[in-house]
C-alpha cells in the first residue's frame, strides 16, 4: 500500500493514530467507522455528496494562477481557491460529507467544537441544509473574540454552548464536546473539524477533503505541461486542508510542504502524546502537559497535528515548517496588492513559506507550485486593521 492509502487497523498511521476513548465513545467511533466504510461504497450516497458540493458549496473551486506574483517570486505559483467555497473555507467539504452521513445513520443532532466559529459555522450551515439540530462548543474567550461568527451560528439555528473550563479556548471545548457525546451517542453525531480526534476520524476528514486534492490534479493536468507540480503546499492547523490536498497528488514525485504557525508548531516541534482520543505530535512542556498554542490565525491555534501528518513526516514524505505571525501578514497584504485576494490568515502562512523559499532559493527558479489558499479573510478583518 503506497502513503496516503487506509490507515492500519484500529486507524493507526505509523505508529501515531488509534482509537484513545472511553468505552461508550469505542463503541460509537466503530459505528461511524462502519456507515462511513459503507456510505463511502454507495454510488448513491457519492452522488448526493457530490450535488451538494455541486450545487451549495460552489464546487469545482477554480485553480487561479497568480500571474504577478509568480512573475516577482520567479516560480509558477497556482493557487486552490477554497476562499471561494461556501462559508469562505475548505470546512465545508467536510462538514457536508460529515452531516450527510450523520443523516444516514438516523442522527437528528450535530455536535461540534469551534475555536475561532469557522467550523462552527460550517457546521450550523449543514445542519440547516439537512434539516439536522446543530449544538457548538465554544470556549467562553473564543465567544468574547469571535461575536460575528456566534451570531451567524445563531443566525443559522445551532445552540452555542460556552465552555469555561480551562484556558476556555479550542483545547477545553474540544475535549467538552467530546464529553457531551458520551451521553448521546445514539441520537447525535460528533462533527471532527479536523484530521484529528479517535479513528475514523482522521481518515475520514482526508477523505472528505480529498475533493481538494482531486480537483488540483485534474486542473494541473489541464494547465501544466508537467501535469504535476513540483511544490504542494498548503497551511496546517489539524491538518484537514493540507492532507486533503497532498491525497490527490499522494502517487506523483511532487514534494509536499506543510506550513505551521510558529506558536502552534505540533508537527515541526510537537512531541508524541494522546489527546482528544489520538496518539500523536502535540506541544508540551517538560511534565508532559499540553502547552497552548498561540498564533494570530485562529485556525491554526491548535497544539497538536493530525496523526498521518506525524507519519509523513517521519517517512520524509512531507515538511513541516513553521512562519511567524509577522511574515504572514505581510503575506497577506502582498497577495491582496498583487492578485486582488485577500486571503485568511491561515493560508497566508502558507503562502509567506512561498515567498520566503522562492527568495533564498529553497524553491528553484521556474518551479511549479500548487498551493492550497485555504480560506478568505474576511473574518481576519478586524486583527489586520491593527496592522496594516
Ligand atoms: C480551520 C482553518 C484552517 C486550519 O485547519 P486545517 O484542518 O489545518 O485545514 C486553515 N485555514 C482556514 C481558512 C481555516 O478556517
Amino acid at each position: 500500500m503506497g502513503t496516503m492509502g487506509e490507515p492500519r487497523a484500529r486507524g493507526r498511521f505509523g505508529e501515531y493514530g488509534g482509537r484513545y476513548a472511553p468505552e461508550s465513545l469505542v463503541e460509537a467511533c466503530r459505528e461511524v467507522e462502519a456507515a462511513f466504510r459503507e456510505a463511502r461504497a454507495d454510488p448513491g450516497f457519492r452522488a448526493a455528496l457530490a450535488e451538494l458540493l455541486a450545487l451549495h458549496a460552489g464546487r469545482p473551486t477554480p485553480l487561479t494562477p497568480a500571474r504577478r506574483l509568480s512573475q516577482a517570486l520567479g516560480v509558477r505559483l497556482y493557487l486552490k481557491r477554497e476562499d471561494l467555497a461556501h462559508t469562505g473555507s475548505h470546512k465545508i467539504n467536510n462538514v457536508l460529507g460529515q452531516a450527510l452521513l450523520a443523516a444516514r445513520m438516523g442522527r437528528r443532532r450535530l455536535i461540534a467544537e469551534t475555536g475561532a466559529g469557522q467550523h462552527g459555522v460550517a457546521t450550523a450551515t449543514a445542519a440547516a441544509l439537512l434539516g439536522l439540530e446543530a449544538t457548538v462548543f465554544m470556549g467562553e474567550r473564543d465567544i468574547e473574540r469571535q461575536a460575528p461568527n456566534v451570531f451567524r451560528m445563531r443566525m443559522l439555528g445551532a445552540e452555542v454552548v460556552p465552555v469555561t473550563t480551562g484556558s476556555r479556548t479550542l483545547k477545553d471545548a474540544t475535549s467538552e464536546a467530546m464529553r457531551h457525546w458520551v451521553g448521546v451517542t445514539g441520537d447525535s453525531h460528533y462533527c471532527v473539524g479536523s484530521v484529528i480526534g479517535p479513528d475514523p476520524y482522521p481518515w475520514m476528514v482526508r477523505e472528505f477533503q480529498r475533493v481538494i486534492g482531486d480537483e488540483a490534479r485534474g486542473q494541473c493536468a489541464a494547465e501544466l505541461r508537467t501535469s504535476v507540480p513540483d511544490y504542494v503546499v498548503a497551511c496546517v492547523g489539524g491538518g484537514s486542508n493540507a492532507a486533503g490536498t497532498f491525497a490527490g497528488f499522494a502517487d506523483t514525485s511532487a514534494r509536499f510542504v506543510g506550513v505551521e504557525a510558529e506558536g502552534g508548531a505540533g508537527a515541526a516541534r510537537g512531541r508524541l502524546g494522546v489527546l482528544h482520543g489520538c496518539r500523536s505530535l502535540f506541544l508540551q512542556d517538560d511534565d508532559g502537559q499540553i502547552v497552548e498554542a498561540h498564533s494570530i490565525a485562529p485556525g491554526l491555534d491548535y497544539p497538536g497535528v493530525g496523526p498521518e501528518h506525524a507519519h509523513l513526516r517521519d517517512l520524509g514524505r512531507a515538511r513541516y515548517l513553521t512562519v511567524t505571525d509577522d511574515e504572514a501578514v505581510s503575506a497577506a497584504v502582498r497577495l491582496a496588492r498583487t492578485e486582488g485576494i485577500v486571503p485568511a490568515l491561515e493560508s497566508a502562512h502558507a503562502l509567506a513559506w512561498v515567498i520566503r523559499a522562492a527568495g533564498d532559493g529553497e524553491l528553484p527558479a521556474g518551479s511549479t507550485v500548487l498551493m492550497t489558499l485555504s480560506g478568505r479573510g474576511d473574518k481576519d478583518i478586524s486583527t489586520l486593521k491593527e496592522l496594516v
